[in-house]
């Protein structure tokens, strides 16, 4: 069996309000192997973006490791856990979170551009993957001219350019109709599955969740229960 990409243990996460403390996550442990797409299911509030922020390394656990791709995020500072996320895991968030102000290439470069690998074998993916997502028309187009299923194309392959083991999708189709949630779901699922990513995706749709090998309920309160199988 392979070595799991993604791996938590005892992972709690608590937050102070007032003299009190409120639990959010208390005892998650789970894996992910590669290639394997697990879904996130659970109510609102259970806690599933909150988990998805720890995995990231945009949060940190109050207790409890986090192991990606071997590396244990808790050894590193918040620097070199932006660095190890830009290069290895892939975001994709309910409401897009394209920068209006760059168009859709500028867009999908962003993440590299960032960590100072912005180069011409770069841009030439940027250009393929944009005909890969049905937007070669639209490289040069601001966020704000693209329906909702477009934008998250743009945010799909935005968060495969820098082909990441590890890809991480809170609610992805959450923003979208049905019909355009089933369209982005799919490309999500062939850009991933053809990269052979671990991915992580907290839905409230059957539909996603029946998409992925397996699902990950968080029941309501705080404990990760059960695997279960999708519907
Ligand atoms: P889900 O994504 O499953 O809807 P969340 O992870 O967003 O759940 O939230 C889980 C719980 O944590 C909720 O009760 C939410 O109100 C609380 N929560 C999340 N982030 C914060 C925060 N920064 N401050 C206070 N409460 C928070
Ligand atoms: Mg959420």
């Amino acid at each position: 069996m392979n070595a799991p990409l993604i791996q938590t243990e005892g992972l709690r996460k608590a937050i102070r309000e007032g003299a009190a403390e409120r639990v959010i996550l208390d005892r998650v442990g789970f894996s992910v192997a590669p290639g394997e797409m697990v879904a996130l299911v659970g109510p609102s509030g259970s806690g599933k973006s909150t988990l998805l922020n720890l995995v990231s390394g945009i949060d940190v656990p109050t207790a409890g490791l986090i192991t990606v791709l071997g590396r244990e995020l808790g050894a590193l500072d918040e620097t070199a856990r932006t660095r190890f996320r830009r290069r290895h895991i892939g975001l994709v968030f309910q409401a897009f979170q394209l920068l209006s102000t760059l168009t859709v290439e500028e867009n999908i470069l962003l993440p590299m551009e960032l960590d100072g690998r912005a180069d011409r074998a770069a841009m030439a993916r940027v250009a393929a993957l944009c005909e890969r997502v049905g937007l070669g028309d639209r490289r040069a187009a601001f966020p704000d001219v693209l329906s909702g299923g477009e934008q998250q194309r743009v945010a799909l392959a935005r968060a495969v350019l820098a082909e990441p083991r590890v890809v991480l999708a809170d609610e992805p189709t959450g923003s979208l109709d049905e019909a355009t949630g089933c369209e982005v779901l799919d490309l999500l699922t062939e850009l991933c599955r053809e990269r052979g990513c671990a991915v992580l995706m907290a839905t409230h749709s059957r539909r996603a969740a029946a998409a992925c090998d397996r699902a990950l309920r968080l029941e309501a309160g705080t404990v990760l229960e059960a695997v279960v199988a999708p519907a």
